[in-house]
This record gives C-alpha cells, sequence and structure tokens, in this order.
C-alpha cells in the first residue's frame, strides 16, 4: 500500500485548491480499503475518499486526516440478454470510459447500448457517479444504476446494494446526506444498458445541435459524439483551465413559486427548476474576474481558477456570485462541489 505524507490537496483535486493533506493511501486493490481504514482508526485521523477530484475544492488549512485515492480498475460484462445487458466497472475507472465501452460494445446487431452515452465526457471516476447522481443532457446515473458494491468503514465489511436503496434525487444520494457521507467507499457501479436508442425530442442544446446538422441517427455512438462535441465548444477541460463541479446547483421551486418566476419573465424547466447559469449570466457576470476567479465566458455555472491564491480568495468570489444574484433575483445559490478540510 504506497502511503505518502503532507500532499497538497491542489495536486489532487481540479480546481488546484487547498493546503496539504497528513496522509495519502492509493487504493489499488478492494484488499487495500481494510488495510488503509485500519491505518486511519489506529491514529484516530478521519478519512475523505477522492476519484478524480473534479466535484471537491480543498480548503486552505488541508486535511488532518487520510485521503483515499481511488485507483479501483476494470470493466466486466455480467450479463445480456435479448433487451439489456449488465456491465459491471470498478470505481476508480473513468466514467468517460465506462461509457466509451458501453457504445463501442456489439449488442447482436450492431453497436452500442444506451443508456449513459449523454454522460459522455462528464470529468471523474464511476464510483462518483452514484454519489450526487450525475446527470446531463437529459440522462442520469439514477435510470441507469442496478448496484453498488461498497466498504462500509463503520461495519468494517464490503455490502452490496440495490439501487433503490441509495435514495437517488437531483445531486443527491445516501452517499452524499446524512450519516451515509463518508460511511462507503463504493467499490464497483453496475448499470443496466438498453439495446435501444434514445428517441427525440432531446434536451434542447442537443436536440439543436442535431436539428442544425440534420442527423437523424441517434445510435449512442451518435449521441457521444454530439454531446462530446457541444461539451468541448463550452466546458473547459478541468486537466487545462482549473476548475470543479458546475460550480453552483440549479434553484429548484415549489409550484407557487415558479409561477411566480414565470410572471418575471425568469425560465423555468421541467417544472420548478431555474437554470443557475442564466441568472449568472443575466446578473451581467459571464466572463467577470473576482480575486483570482473567473466566471467562465461559455458557461456561467463554470467558475475557472485563473490564479486564485487560496480557498479564501475562493470564498470571497463565491459570496460576490451569490450577492450579485440574490440582489436581482432573490435567489440564493448553493455551492455544489463538496469541501475539504479546515477554512
Ligand atoms: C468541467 C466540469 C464539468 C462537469 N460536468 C458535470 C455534469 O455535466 N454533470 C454532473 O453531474 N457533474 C459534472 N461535473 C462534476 C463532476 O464531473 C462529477 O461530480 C463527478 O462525478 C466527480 O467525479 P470525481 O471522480 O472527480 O469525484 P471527486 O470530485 O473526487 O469526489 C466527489 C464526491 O464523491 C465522493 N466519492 C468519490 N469517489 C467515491 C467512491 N468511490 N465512494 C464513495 N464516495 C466517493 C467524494 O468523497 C466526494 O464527496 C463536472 C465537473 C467539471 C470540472
Amino acid at each position: 500500500m504506497n502511503i505518502r505524507e503532507n500532499v497538497p490537496i491542489a495536486e489532487l483535486t481540479t480546481m488546484r485548491l487547498g493546503g496539504p493533506a497528513r496522509y495519502v493511501i492509493e487504493i489499488e486493490e478492494d484488499k487495500d480499503l481494510a488495510e488503509a481504514y485500519h491505518f486511519a482508526q489506529d491514529k484516530n485521523l478521519p478519512t475523505y475518499i477522492l476519484g478524480s477530484g473534479s466535484n471537491v475544492i480543498g480548503r486552505d488549512g488541508g486535511f488532518d486526516g487520510v485521503i483515499l485515492v481511488n485507483r479501483l480498475r476494470g470493466i466486466y460484462v455480467i450479463d445480456s440478454d435479448q433487451t439489456s445487458i449488465r456491465l459491471c466497472a470498478k470505481s476508480g475507472e473513468l466514467l468517460d470510459d465506462l461509457v466509451e465501452y458501453s457504445v463501442k460494445l456489439w449488442n447482436g446487431e450492431g453497436f452500442g447500448y444506451s443508456g449513459i452515452e449523454a454522460l459522455s465526457k462528464v470529468p471523474g471516476t464511476v464510483g462518483a457517479m452514484p454519489v450526487q447522481n450525475v446527470g446531463a443532457y437529459g440522462q442520469e446515473a439514477k435510470q441507469v444504476l442496478h448496484s453498488v458494491c461498497v466498504y462500509d468503514c463503520r461495519d468494517n465489511c464490503f455490502k452490496h446494494m440495490m439501487a433503490d436503496e441509495l435514495d437517488l434525487g437531483y445531486r443527491h444520494s445516501i452517499f452524499n446526506t446524512g450519516d451515509g457521507v463518508g460511511r462507503y467507499f463504493i467499490t464497483s457501479v453496475t448499470v443496466e444498458l438498453r439495446k435501444t436508442q434514445l428517441t427525440p425530442p432531446f434536451y434542447t442544446s442537443l436536440q439543436a445541435y442535431l436539428d442544425e446538422r440534420e442527423i437523424t441517427d441517434y445510435s449512442p455512438q451518435v449521441i457521444r459524439d454530439a454531446v462530446a462535441a457541444i461539451r468541448a465548444s463550452k466546458l473547459p477541460d478541468p486537466a487545462v483551465e482549473a476548475s470543479a463541479g458546475s460550480f453552483f446547483k440549479n434553484v429548484y421551486l415549489n409550484e407557487t413559486e415558479a409561477k411566480a418566476a414565470e410572471a418575471k419573465g425568469i425560465p423555468v424547466w421541467d417544472g420548478g427548476k431555474v437554470p443557475s447559469g442564466w441568472l449568472i449570466e443575466q446578473a451581467g457576470l459571464k466572463g467577470k474576474d473576482y480575486f483570482g476567479m473567473r466566471v467562465s465566458e461559455k458557461a456561467a455555472l463554470v467558475l475557472i481558477n485563473d490564479h486564485a491564491k487560496s480557498y479564501s480568495d475562493l470564498a470571497q468570489a463565491r459570496e460576490a456570485i451569490v450577492s450579485a444574484v440574490f440582489e436581482k433575483y432573490g435567489y440564493r445559490l448553493e455551492q455544489e462541489p463538496m469541501e475539504i478540510g479546515e477554512a
């Protein structure tokens, strides 16, 4: 087991901020988990699980504990029938690699299974997918998740959990709420995909992309390519420009609030969702720089770390954006990425 000391969280996360973690352990096999949790329990230190760090922000004081970095690898076909297939991926695989694998599989009549093709190019690992019920372009993890295997560090054992035990909702699951936070290390994820194609109407920007190019082939590979092209045109590659998450969650309104919003000309999708990117853009913040953090010109929900020196720069930038939107619209935006360590 590879144990490193005093590793800057900035090196482990795509926003590239954050002081040192006291210990970092790379989890390469399931059996490393018992040993790693033992190590932390022996020293009476807290643990934090990291995939590729694209939805987590490190704080300046670092983390006086043990960060477990997920390096579990492997993708397997579990079973298939006339209409569907079950794929199991070890949780350290990149989600995009699982998508690629699924769209290239021969299904008996053609290539590709449908269910996660619209999640193409979402940064991060398979293990993080159930944590916030990853979603993009009309698909979300909840629609395809069959089950997960986890290491439960409270009971010190491996468990198998079915999708309906995970309380999956918008950016929500048992893994990021209540006493489930930090308790389960997801070691593998099984998804059930279908031998079908998506049918229109698609998510607005995907539909527009397909219409403009008169594309009527909706095979998983074609949808994957379309989503990849749309994302490349407006979202930063975190390997090139430091950023995390969508920085803000969308705003969810009840029926009365939604009617009031619509009467003011605010877009409300799916009965209650106000796109935070729209609010930020309308508040005139696109391209603005606050304390070294820049609101992306292409996608207002993305906050890019151009030259912020610390978490405290980010906190001030966040407050400036939240206040500007609150003053204009009365909605208080909430940050999506979780935080590690002391401020
Ligand atoms: C440019 C950009 C675009 C993005 N677009 C989208 C998008 O379209 N849709 C979307 O939903 N998200 C999006 N995100 C957010 C991010 O891609 C997802 O949240 C992704 O699932 C994070 O994966 P990760 O491996 O980097 O997780 P991390 O950031 O490392 O961890 C995220 C959380 O999950 C927990 N976790 C990670 N692995 C495990 C595990 N094995 N077991 C238990 N807990 C675990 C961590 O403790 C942490 O709380 C985007 C991020 C960026 C930077």
